[in-house]
């Protein structure tokens, strides 16, 4: 049966500085030839969410008022006019990528395959500012956004696909490049950082040595194999540092990752890793980090970004976990709870990744 498309539809909206996403009934978007309305199954809300929320003025290119949000996964309710129906049908469930890129054979980013950080207008970037995001019923995205499930990944995991699973694959796997003789760090173990520590044991890394200031996500990090000696508790004023640990035990670790991307990691990590050895940060917390440079240079060390990921990295993060060998760690709550839920994790603490599920309760916002 054919999906009926309302003419409106419920939306949480972020306008730059208000700090608070408010509610809005916002007309359905209509897909474009080459795109697909998609309607939201389920939503994952990320610490982004809330920095955006935070920010007092636009960064370049930014929209001053969007619906938030940039995790989620949904099923395709329309095609537009040039979609091929052997690409896709209506009723497929997809994963969306956030940030697809324009794609224009002369973009300078696209056409060096770094779509991630395209900034063209037609770029995607939904929910970050640029384009509308997926705290909504419906989203119309381009069809490369879009990556089909593989059976037997649920909707809920799905949600945290495209930004948690994939930025933190994309990290490990591509751009610090993690190989089966290496002694890896990693800093910060909440939604993306677990998900980076299942990748690299995925990757078989020789040993791998894991930082974060809760106890408690240390804890899980050895259930799935971590020995207690190699995790660091940075909340515990007592507990060993691990650059002190590394240096005593005249241990090289070759690369470290930085999920977290604070001033304290990012100082640590410059002081953990072998002569030689490469920095991938991939967190976004602290507005500025110390670099050493008697450490940092001294040391020859490689620095490295590392920013959400590719259309392949999504469909291999999907295989992989069709396959349980990655397993978001996902808590669940309601569409309706979005503002306690950002303050929550803007505080620390949810110890996983939050997705929301669509019941939205109707009738309560204005047109
Ligand atoms: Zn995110
Ligand atoms: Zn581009």
């Amino acid at each position: 049966m054919a999906h009926s498309i309302p003419e409106s539809m419920e939306a949480w909206i972020q306008q730059i500085s208000k700090r608070v996403p408010f509610r809005k009934r916002v007309p359905v978007p209509k897909p474009a030839a080459d795109g697909l309305l998609v309607k939201i199954l389920a939503m994952g809300v990320c610490h982004s969410d809330c920095t955006i929320a935070a920010m007092d003025a636009p960064i370049p290119g930014m929209r001053l008022e969007f619906i938030l949000g940039h995790e989620a996964c949904g099923e395709v309710v329309q095609l537009g006019s040039n979609v091929n129906a052997s690409d896709f049908a209506v009723g497929d469930k997809v994963a969306i990528l956030i940030v697809p890129g324009c794609d224009h054979a002369s973009c300078p980013q696209c056409n060096r395959g770094l779509h991630a950080i395209c900034r063209a207008p037609d770029s995607g970037n939904y929910g970050l500012g640029i384009d509308d995001g997926m705290f909504a019923e419906y989203i119309a995205i381009a069809t490369r956004a879009a990556v089909k499930l593989p059976a037997g990944v649920d909707i809920h995991e799905a949600a945290v696909a495209a930004d948690a699973v994939l930025t933190s694959y994309q990290a490990v796997r591509y751009t610090a490049d993690v190989q089966p003789d290496q002694t890896i760090a990693i800093f910060g173990l909440g939604g993306v950082g677990l998900n980076g520590l299942q990748t690299a044991i995925h990757l078989r890394a020789k040993r791998i040595l894991v930082v974060d200031k809760r106890q408690a996500t240390l804890d899980e990090a050895v259930k799935i194999g971590i020995p207690k000696e190699d995790t660091f508790c940075t909340g515990d004023a007592d507990a060993k540092r691990i650059e002190q640990y590394v240096a005593e035990a005249g241990i090289q670790v070759d690369t470290a990752i930085d999920f977290v991307g604070h001033a304290d990691t990012f100082q640590s990590a410059q002081f953990t890793v072998r002569p030689g050895g490469t920095i991938v940060v991939v967190g976004l917390i602290s507005p500025t980090c110390p670099f050493i440079p008697m450490v940092s240079v001294m040391n020859a060390l490689t620095i490295k970004g590392s920013y959400s990921g590719t259309r392949k990295g999504l469909a291999e993060c999907l295989e992989l976990m069709a396959k349980g060998v990655l397993k978001p760690l996902v808590e669940t709550n309601g569409i309706e709870e979005l503002p306690s839920v950002m303050s929550d994790l803007d505080e620390g603490k949810v110890k996983s990744r939050m997705v929301l599920l669509p019941d939205w309760k109707h009738g309560s916002s204005k047109a």
